[in-house]
């Protein structure tokens, strides 16, 4: 096989541990794969590097930040090849240029453009393990650039699908996908398998473990993605495609998303456009809305509510400031003390009767329900924070996730 191997920075933590991560691939080359190994900096080492330089200035050239911040990464594929030259495995470390990794022009948050696996491709041919440092490439003009924080698993993803890995192995801290947090219900299982969709939508889940821009280019690039830890031989979590898993579970999981706000408008005109002209100027300003509820209206006027990120609340209250000052809404109210909980499941396309259950867990267990939204694999409902992780429960039990 062909196997891109990741390791992120807790498992390059310290030289101990890089040696650890090359006797783990040295097993894979043992084995008879191919292997292309990417890194992370060692943990707290892009922190230390944006330390150097706020040192000196509070706002420093975003290209001189990506030579600086690139050099971690850098760090950790030398020292892995000398690891793994030492012990009998010939290994070359590349830098995101030498891998033939191209982005646009946007230093300290690149997106790859392309890639020419051309050199790699010839190394892996003469037998060598390759090396990449994770989280950089090169522009255009042949300036260094970075992906943004945690985009070693970007590099990871795409390197795969550009050579045609038959797996892409993320190793973290973490043995793999839950069926929920299992810090809020120890029951909480790990998944064999799970679809990019779903995982894209348990979003909060795979959080410490994967970012979600990798999910949705391995879904683009249709790599097979595993996630699992350096510390231990467990088995983690596959991510593919829908029709790689035979059986899929009516719902896989339970997420929580504490990060929510809701913004409530009363007394909105109701005039067609409306609707257009308020999200239009959130839109404008990056605020990334969630669930939206419209009352019917009366007396010429309606209520809307909508979820946003916390960290959106401020431009969200600046944008809705402007239309009650032009007198189109009355009053706006705020409420931060709320959460949102979604059932995720693949197989609730084909089965009725799903998202009933869901409610009656919440009727079971008293909690009012404030606004529901439903996709076509997923049940979210926006309930009182304080409720959080008695939903949680009740929808993992209700849903027999422990069996
Ligand atoms: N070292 C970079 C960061 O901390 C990239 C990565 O670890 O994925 O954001
Ligand atoms: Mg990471």
């Amino acid at each position: 096989m062909l196997i891109v191997q990741k390791f992120g920075g807790t498992s390059v933590g310290d030289l101990e541990r890089i040696q650890n991560v090359a006797n783990r691939v040295s097993e894979s080359k043992k084995a008879g794969n191919d292997v292309v190994v990417v890194v992370s900096a060692m943990s707290g080492e892009t922190n230390k590097l944006l330390g150097y330089a706020e040192y000196f200035s509070s706002n420093p050239a975003r290209a001189e930040m990506d030579m600086l911040l690139s050099s971690g990464e850098r760090v950790t594929a030398s020292l892995l090849a000398i690891a793994l030259s030492e012990m009998g495995f010939p290994a070359t470390a590349m830098s995101g240029r030498k891998a033939g990794i191209l982005t646009d022009e946007s230093h300290t948050k690149a997106r790859i453009e392309d890639i020419n696996p051309h050199a790699m491709k010839e190394l892996l041919k003469a037998g060598k393990i390759i090396v990449v440092a994770g989280f950089q490439g090169v522009n255009k003009n042949g300036d260094v650039t970075t992906l943004g924080r945690g985009g070693s698993d970007l590099s990871a993803v795409a390197i795969a699908g550009a050579i045609g890995a038959d797996l892409c192995e993320i190793y973290t801290d973490v043995s793999g996908i839950y069926t929920t947090d299992p810090r809020i219900e120890p029951k909480a299982k790990k998944l064999d398998k799970i679809s990019y969709d779903e995982m894209l939508e348990l979003a909060s889940l795979g959080a410490k473990v994967l970012q979600n821009r990798s999910v949705e280019m391995a879904k683009k690039l249709n790599v097979n993605l595993v996630t699992r830890t350096s510390f231990s031989n467990e088995e983690g979590t596959l991510i593919t495609k829908e029709e790689n898993i035979m059986e899929s579970p009516l719902v896989s999981g339970i997420a929580l998303d504490r990060n929510q706000t809701r913004i409530s408008l009363m007394g909105v005109i109701d005039r067609p456009g409306i609707a257009s002209d308020i999200f239009n100027k959130l839109a404008e300003n990056d605020i990334n809305v969630d669930m939206i509820i419209q009352n019917k209206a009366h007396d010429g006027a309606t209520n809307i509510d909508f979820t946003v990120p916390l960290n959106d609340l401020n431009d969200a209250k600046s944008v809705v400031d402007g239309f009650v000052k032009s007198g189109e809404i009355k009053a706006d109210s705020y409420n931060e003390d709320i959460c949102k909980v979604s059932v995720v499941g693949v197989g609730m396309k084909s089965h009725a009767g799903v998202a009933a259950l869901a409610f009656s867990t919440m009727a079971d267990n008293n909690i009012n329900i404030n606004m529901i939204s439903t996709s076509e694999i997923k049940i979210s409902m926006v309930i009182d924070e304080k409720y959080a992780e008695l939903a949680v429960r009740g929808l993992h039990d209700a849903y027999e996730l422990d069996k």
